[in-house]
């Protein structure tokens, strides 16, 4: 690939989501990475992947910077200094077994990977459960070596800085151990997707010989190492923020924390250029090479990567005899079907809608949602409970039509883009294409359902027959929502 900047890209950024272990927002780091000259970046915040999406929107799609030294130039011409778009590397920094190591995703089953690992981190160990201490202090997440076995396809390892256990057993001069920890990690994962990785914050002697004795380590073993520099933060202030943040995880005040040794020893876990890092490793290049050849391996992330596994219909769909038909096909169905409910025989302009929307909803992959939220409103009014569509959610015809919600938007003229959109996906450059991306995530978000208490109920005004309430028998007693009017009064008098 030949885009990736030829010097040195950072596979181990680390963002404010790692928590109180960072000092810098993903947004800010996005675009101090791009006046930096990075074309990609490594994120790998500790057990949590929340900065990634934020970085990705931010770093995939740069937008005039108003304080950019260029900027009179802006209006004639695309500009290199502020918009020129860095590709974001996606991983996580976890405990495995009391030590830290880093993981990034290769592509999606990586990702998924990852995330899997994240949650396992998160959620714990039951064995371990111990509500004397737990009931206290909340725990640090971690996994196991055997969890990160199961999830290690589609992921390159990294073994982590010189707290890791493999820099731990070299330091030790444990050799035999740490050859077969790398043993053991190289099973794992797949050929050229483990990098030992070296660090140099100039903090001494012991740190240098570290890092040439890890670099000995990965030329006798055969394996490629990977010069890192784990940043935190971008500048002094941020490494003043991050010294408070140590200081607070140890329930210690500064000076407490810098005399017992807990503060890094100095500013060097800043976000350094490509050039200060070739710089620094002049005359052991192959280090920076590595971080090349991982960043081009690890480079397809996507915001498509993150959207969550939407339920399996094909259970609900050979209940409604359509067990051959396509999610697109089945949306078709009962959105039609809700539409006579709701309208009667249709204007033509009611069905230009209900078809530019079908359209629109085909084409962004989003028709999966639709059936779920329409499953969820069939099922709480099955039940007797009252719920809601609300936000933008109400400009959609579709929605309207599958009981989603109680507006009519092709009665009141709402327009349907404010809740999804295709024109910027054609119109503008792949990198503003997935902004949009985000933010239509971010909107369809927002059409959740709301429950209304039970002492609303029986409050309808200008009852609506909800459109696809359920056929089969035993259903006479067809849910029913409230119109437009009534909706809103039953959200007022629930409150
Ligand atoms: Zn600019």
């Amino acid at each position: 690939m030949s885009d990736v900047n030829p010097q040195y890209i950072e596979l181990r950024s680390h963002t404010c989501f790692s928590f109180s272990d960072g000092a810098i927002s993903a947004e800010a780091l996005a675009k101090h990475a791009r006046q930096l000259g990075y074309t990609h970046l490594g994120i790998t915040d500790t057990a949590d992947l929340g900065g990634l999406a934020k970085f990705a929107v931010e770093a995939m799609s740069p937008l005039k910077d108003p304080t950019c030294p260029d900027a009179e130039r802006h209006d004639a011409e695309y500009c290199k200094t502020c918009q020129y778009p860095v590709r974001p590397i996606v991983g996580a920094e976890l405990n495995v077994d009391g030590y830290p190591m880093a993981f990034l995703a290769r592509n999606e089953e990586g990702y998924c990977n990852l995330a899997a690992l994240v949650t396992l981190a998160r959620v714990g160990q039951w064995e371990e459960w111990d509500k004397k201490i737990q009931g206290k202090r909340r725990g640090r997440p971690k996994v196991r070596w055997e969890q990160v076995a199961t999830h290690a396809n589609g992921l390159h390892a990294m073994t982590g800085p010189a707290s890791g256990e493999l820099a731990s057993f070299v330091r030790g001069g444990r050799t035999t151990d740490a050859v077969q920890l790398l043993n053991r990690w190289r099973d794992a994962f797949e050929p050229g997707a483990l990098s030992i990785e070296v660090q140099l914050h100039y903090t001494g002697g012991h740190e240098a010989a570290l890092a040439s004795e890890l670099i000995e380590l990965a030329n006798s073993e055969g394996l490629p190492w990977v010069a890192t520099q784990d940043p935190r933060y971008v500048d002094e202030r941020g490494r003043l923020v991050h010294d408070m943040l140590t200081a607070l995880r140890y329930d210690l005040t500064i000076d407490v924390a810098a005399e017992r040794g807990l503060l890094h020893p100095n500013g060097e876990w800043r976000l350094l250029s490509p050039r200060e890092m070739a710089a620094r490793w002049r005359g052991r290049e192959e280090g920076l090479r590595e971080s090349l050849r991982v960043a081009e391996r690890c480079t397809g992330f996507t915001l498509d990567w993150m959207r969550p596994p939407l339920p399996d219909f094909h259970k609900a769909k050979v209940g409604a005899g359509m067990s051959d038909v396509d999610d697109n096909h089945a949306l078709r169905r009962w959105t039609e079907e809700g539409m006579r409910e709701r309208w009667g025989e249709p204007t033509p302009r009611q069905w230009q809608q209900i078809e530019h929307e079908l359209e629109l909803i085909a084409n962004l992959k989003f028709p999966g949602f639709f059936l779920v939220m329409a499953d969820a409103i069939r099922f709480a009014r099955s039940k007797g409970i009252l719920c809601q569509g609300r936000g933008s959610a109400a400009n959609s015809a579709v929605a309207f039509c599958l009981g989603i919600t109680a507006v009519d938007p092709v009665k009141h003229g709402l327009l349907f883009e404010r809740f999804l959109s295709a024109r910027r996906r054609k119109s503008r450059a792949a990198g503003h294409r997935r902004r949009f991306r985000a933010r239509a995530a971010r909107r369809s978000a927002r059409l959740h359902v709301r429950h209304v208490p039970p002492r609303a109920r029986g409050d309808h005004r200008g009852d609506t027959v909800f459109p696809r309430a359920d056929r089969g028998p035993g259903r006479d007693a067809r849910a029913r929502l409230p119109g437009r009017d009534g909706a809103r009064d039953l959200e007022a008098r629930a409150r």
